[in-house]
Parts: structure tokens; C-alpha cells; sequence
């Protein structure tokens, strides 16, 4: 893993608009992050950003990342708790653009072998459009 600093020699970010970044080179969302993959992204601001999730589980599945690479929820230090109230603006966001806020939605963050999580770079699973059911598998 490599820490730099991403400085826009233009002044305007690129999209999608990163600045100082831990990144891991061989991590897919660090590449999503970076803009190194190229997908649509449903938000973005300086920490975090959205996209649909590969192999969507309800009709609205979008994963919400912090550009910085944190393996799992638990790795979130105190100089990065400002990342979970990022995550939650970005859903609020995408819940009031989807027109999903007051029928409801479900965030998950899935942490560990255990806890199902299978790409070890901390995200959010927005969910949406239709009941979920509890308890989950
Ligand atoms: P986890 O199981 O770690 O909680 O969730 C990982 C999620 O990432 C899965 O829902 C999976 O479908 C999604 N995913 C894995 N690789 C990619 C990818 O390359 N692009 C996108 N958009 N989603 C991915
Ligand atoms: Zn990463």
C-alpha cells in the first residue's frame, strides 16, 4: 500500500474529485476511487462516492466508498470519523434523488470473512425499492 498526495497542477479536480488519498494499487475501488476504472458515478464529493454495485440484490444497489483505502469498518481511526457521517450525507443524497427516503432503504456495511465482506476496501451497500426482509442470511 502507497500513500500520496494528489496535487491538480490545473486547480480544478479531476473527475472523480480526489486529493489526498491512502491507495492500494492492487484494490478495485481504490481504482473505482481514482478514476483508473471508469464507472458512473451516482455522488461524489471529496470523501466518499457512489456507483451501482456489479451484481445488484434490489432494484436500487449502490455501493457508497471513502476514496481513501480502509480495509473494513473497523479500521475507521479517529481522524477519519468524519468518513461515517460522509457515507450517510451520500445516502441521503441518493435516497432523496431516487425518491426512496420516505418509503426507506438499508445500508449495510458487511466487515470480515464472517460478516460476508468480500472486497476488503470499507463500503456502504445502499439498498432500495423494495421490503427487506430480517433477519438477514
Ligand atoms: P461485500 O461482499 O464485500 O460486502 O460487497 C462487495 C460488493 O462489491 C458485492 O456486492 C459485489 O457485487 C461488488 N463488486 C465486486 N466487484 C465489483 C466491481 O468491480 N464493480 C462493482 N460495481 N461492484 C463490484
Ligand atoms: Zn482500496
Amino acid at each position: 500500500m502507497a500513500d500520496f498526495t494528489y496535487e491538480n497542477p490545473f486547480g480544478k479536480p479531476e473527475e472523480p474529485s480526489f486529493m489526498t488519498v491512502n491507495h492500494d494499487p492492487e484494490c478495485i475501488f481504490c481504482k473505482i476511487a481514482s478514476g483508473e476504472i471508469k464507472v458512473e458515478l451516482a455522488y461524489d464529493d471529496e470523501h466518499v462516492a457512489a456507483f451501482n454495485d456489479i451484481n445488484p440484490q434490489a432494484p436500487h444497489h449502490l455501493l457508497i466508498i471513502p476514496k481513501k483505502h480502509i480495509p473494513r469498518v473497523g479500521d475507521i481511526g479517529e481522524e477519519d470519523a468524519h468518513l461515517l457521517q460522509a457515507i450517510n450525507r451520500a445516502a441521503v443524497e441518493l435516497a432523496r434523488k431516487l425518491g426512496v427516503f420516505d418509503e426507506g432503504y438499508r445500508l449495510v456495511i458487511n466487515s470480515g470473512d464472517n460478516g460476508g465482506q468480500t472486497v476488503y476496501h470499507l463500503h456502504c451497500h445502499f439498498l432500495a425499492g423494495r421490503f427487506m426482509r430480517w433477519p438477514p442470511g
